[in-house]
């Protein structure tokens, strides 16, 4: 089965929308059947109508952080999800703040949604297992970004086991599929001809993708180690470098830092979004021309951009 992540950016503005940008959320799919959702902008719904994504297929939410551009969707989606008769359960990641809004939301609408909301509260790094399955898994984890109130960067991590090549199998003489099942969980497995061990009738070793989103912040340290060797950073680019200060100041960041920390951090691709109301339309190729002086492999964020990882 072809191991693809599909990473659908459905909204790219900052604060405010636009004609052609809306408020943040990321939608990432996988072949296992993951769908996650970071953040949650107000019409966030409509974005996941035009790409024909059911709501009810959204099993996991993670909120960076209380603001209304993340957030104002939020109510809206679980509205729908009760209206379509959703049963499965619902996860959502977020601070206290989130927590709060959530619970405080359903109370006022009286919402009796026939489906429960397994919310976490999450504070400080933290990880949590996604799914996992025959020794590979997808895993969430999060770290504080630098902004003006609490606020999470979130990566998310696929991490394959060994894929074992048929032929040196054979050459052991491994072939109860219990002790397979083994020889993949643990390792290594005790045969009645021997030790049998993962690494030597492997063809790929264990591999690990990640994407780390940022939500909004600053230059920020601990997101510098959280998208260490990535496969792909989103990253906050709210103005040009000539507003450094301001942007600062607000907890964003500019074009030329996101570069800066994607070179710094060794990750392959570099997304710019969270685009400023001041950049209408082809202004903002301003934001990555000034990235790419910097990080070349840098592209600009527009709603509805997919991109495909090989995993
Ligand atoms: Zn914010």
């Amino acid at each position: 089965m072809p191991r693809i992540v599909e990473v659908l950016i459905l909204g790219t503005s900052a604060g405010i929308p636009t004609e052609g940008r809306g408020l943040p959320a990321i939608l990432v799919r996988d072949w296992y059947g993951l769908h996650l959702l970071l953040d949650a902008g107000e019409g966030v719904q409509t974005k996941l109508a035009r790409h024909r994504v059911p709501v009810t297929r959204i099993d996991i939410i993670a909120v960076t952080h209380p603001h209304g551009d993340h957030i104002n969707g939020l109510p809206g989606l679980i509205q729908s999800m009760y209206m379509m008769n959703r049963r499965r359960p619902l996860t959502v990641y977020g601070n206290s703040e989130v927590a709060s809004f959530l619970r405080e939301t359903l109370e006022v609408e009286y919402l009796d949604l026939g489906f429960p909301i397994n919310i976490v509260q999450i504070d400080g790094d933290g990880e949590a297992i996604l799914w996992e399955s025959g020794g590979d898994k997808a895993t969430l984890s999060w770290t504080n970004a630098c902004h003006t109130v609490e606020s999470y960067a979130f990566a998310v991590t696929w991490t394959l086991r060994p894929r074992i090549n048929k032929r040196l199998l054979v050459e052991t003489g491994l072939t109860d599929p219990v002790l397979i099942k083994t020889l993949l969980s643990e390792g290594e497995v005790e045969t009645s001809r021997g030790r049998v061990i993962l690494d030597e009738v492997a063809s790929t070793a264990s591999t690990r993708t990640t994407l780390v989103y940022t939500g909004d912040t600053s230059p920020c340290r601990s997101i510098s180690m959280l998208a260490r060797g990535a496969r792909l950073l989103i990253h906050d680019s709210s103005f040009a470098s000539e507003h450094a200060e301001d942007s600062h100041e607000r907890g964003h960041s500019t074009s030329l830092d996101a570069a800066i920390l994607a070179r710094d951090s060794g990750v392959s691709l570099l997304v710019l979004t969270h685009i400023s109301a001041r950049y209408r339309g082809g202004e903002a190729l301003r934001l990555l021309r000034e990235a790419r002086t910097i990080f070349p492999n840098s592209i600009l964020a527009w709603d509805g951009m997919r991109i495909i990882l090989n995993v």
